[in-house]
């Protein structure tokens, strides 16, 4: 599904490297990669062990990086950052990594996550005289370094990851040191490879192929990695906890060719998609999916129901981002722009469509018509996840509860509102089913939260939702 028309959005994504001659030019390369997780910004920060280098700004990679700038990113280590800007918290200061100079040591922090307690930390930063510049939680973490000046770097980390609570993947480069971190119950993906002798860190391991890198393995939750010219060593801020990896990494946001916990994307949708046509039959004549996210669950469904797969709706590969428009009216013409039916393929047949998910339903609507309007005779829309009824608070903008079509109405009235002739969802079960099995249970437990409402961690009264952070 189009993100930007669907009102699900990915915060960030993070991609660090120690140990390689064109480190500026190959973090350029992961962000790129990565740039699906975050379109509104991106930056690089370097090392070459004396000073650190910085060049960000608002944009795709490809609009924030000129040739030339890669002569000013000196050094054999960087950090950079794509960044999806929540309401209110656009802005260049807010584009990360985040440099902070000081006269002992700098560092810059890049960060993919949301903590909960952030809203607490900052009230109390401030009251201790603390100016914050940014709106983020990844300068609320600096701060939380800085103040523990005193103790060695890695003990002040390991201070400042013991007062935030929430979901963060985060990775911070000073002059000699890349420290990567992932908190206790492990909700964002991050993971740890190799390029020859330099150690590579992403938060999808797409980036890793496009570098030609090896995938090492994953952050493990509650992990405080440090790498440095002598290698790489790990220790632990927190008691070891059951994993809760983000459910929506594999729904949704991650890219197919990704593997999140050893287990690759694609295939983990293509079972989802099998188990919803276990769940969920409905006699028609071609299943298609809604590009790009849903294109796996529907080869699944198809294969499940052995009804033949079909590409019933075409993307526009060639639309810019200055077609995300806010109003209703605009958004109804950005879909016609985004999505074509496919006139030929749909004209007198029943058609499954196949979706990751549904947000508001205002874009399940749109693409129900489209699909009557190039003649389908019957639309069934198959949902490849739980609905979703709660708003998260680990960093995806999955927008607020009055907004969440599924958390107002129930299923046969929500099939009415998007005009399907049938509806049905994945169940939680058959979700946790696609991506636990029992090889992989003891460090693979997925979030589900958005679905059911459990949360894994505490949600603080002043917890701010991401979409509306600021
Ligand atoms: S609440 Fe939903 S979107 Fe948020 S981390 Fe959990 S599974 Fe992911």
């Amino acid at each position: 599904m189009l993100a930007e028309i669907k009102g699900l959005n990915e915060e960030c994504g993070v991609f660090a490297i120690w140990g390689h001659e064109k480190a500026a030019e190959m973090t350029y390369y992961g962000l790129h990669a990565m740039q699906h997780r975050g379109q509104e910004g991106a930056g690089i920060v370097t090392s070459d062990k004396e000073m650190l280098y910085l060049h960000k700004g608002n944009g795709l990679i490809n609009e924030v990086f000129q040739e030339g700038e890669f002569n000013r990113l000196r050094g054999s280590a960087a950090l950079g950052h794509v960044r999806y800007a929540t309401q209110g918290g656009g802005g260049y200061e807010n584009v990360q990594p985040l440099l902070f100079r000081s006269q002992r040591n700098s560092m810059a922090l890049a960060h993919n996550g949301n903590l909960v307690n952030a809203y607490a930390l900052k009230n109390q930063l401030e009251a201790q005289g603390s100016i914050l510049q940014t709106t983020s939680d990844t300068e609320v973490i600096a701060h939380l370094i800085k103040r523990s000046g005193h103790l060695a770097m890695e003990e002040a980390i390991k201070q400042a990851l013991g007062m935030i609570k929430g979901a963060y993947a985060f990775s911070i480069l000073t002059e000699d040191k890349l420290y990567v971190a992932l908190d206790p119950r492990g909700l964002r993906p991050l993971s740890i490879g190799k390029l020859g002798d330099a150690y590579v860190v992403a938060s999808e391991t797409c980036a890793f192929d496009l570098i030609g890198a090896t995938y090492e393995r994953e952050v493990k939750p509650g992990e405080l990695i440090t790498i440095d010219d002598t290698g790489l060593t790990t220790t632990s801020f927190s008691s070891q906890m059951q994993r809760t990896l983000c459910s929506m990494e594999y729904v949704y946001f991650s890219r197919p060719d990704s593997n999140l916990d050893g287990l690759n994307v694609h295939a983990s949708r293509k079972t989802m998609g099998k188990q919803l046509a276990y769940e969920s039959p409905v006699e028609a004549d071609v299943v298609t999916g809604v590009p790009d996210s849903s294109i796996s669950a529907a080869i699944g469904f198809s294969e499940a129901s052995g009804i033949p797969y079909e590409l019933g709706l075409i993307k526009n590969r060639y639309v810019g981002r200055t077609f995300i428009q806010p109003s209703q009216e605009l958004r109804e013409q950005g879909v016609k722009m985004k999505l074509s039916p496919v006139r030929g393929i749909v004209n007198g047949k029943r058609v499954i469509m196949v979706d990751d998910s549904i947000v508001r339903g205002t874009t399940s609507r749109r693409i129900v018509r489209l699909l009557k309007e190039a003649g389908a005779k019957e639309v069934h829309v198959r949902i490849a996840s739980p609905p979703i009824e709660n708003p998260c608070y680990y960093g995806i903008d999955t927008s607020t509860k009055g907004e969440l079509i599924a958390a107002n109405h129930a299923v046969d009235d929500m099939c009415e509102i998007i005009g399907a002739d049938s509806l049905a969802f994945l169940t939680t079960e058959g979700l946790e089913k696609s991506i636990v099995n029992e090889s992989n249970s003891h460090e693979h437990g997925i979030c589900k939260a958005c679905f059911t409402g459990n949360y894994p961690t505490e949600i603080y009264p002043n917890t701010v939702l991401p979409a509306y952070k600021e």
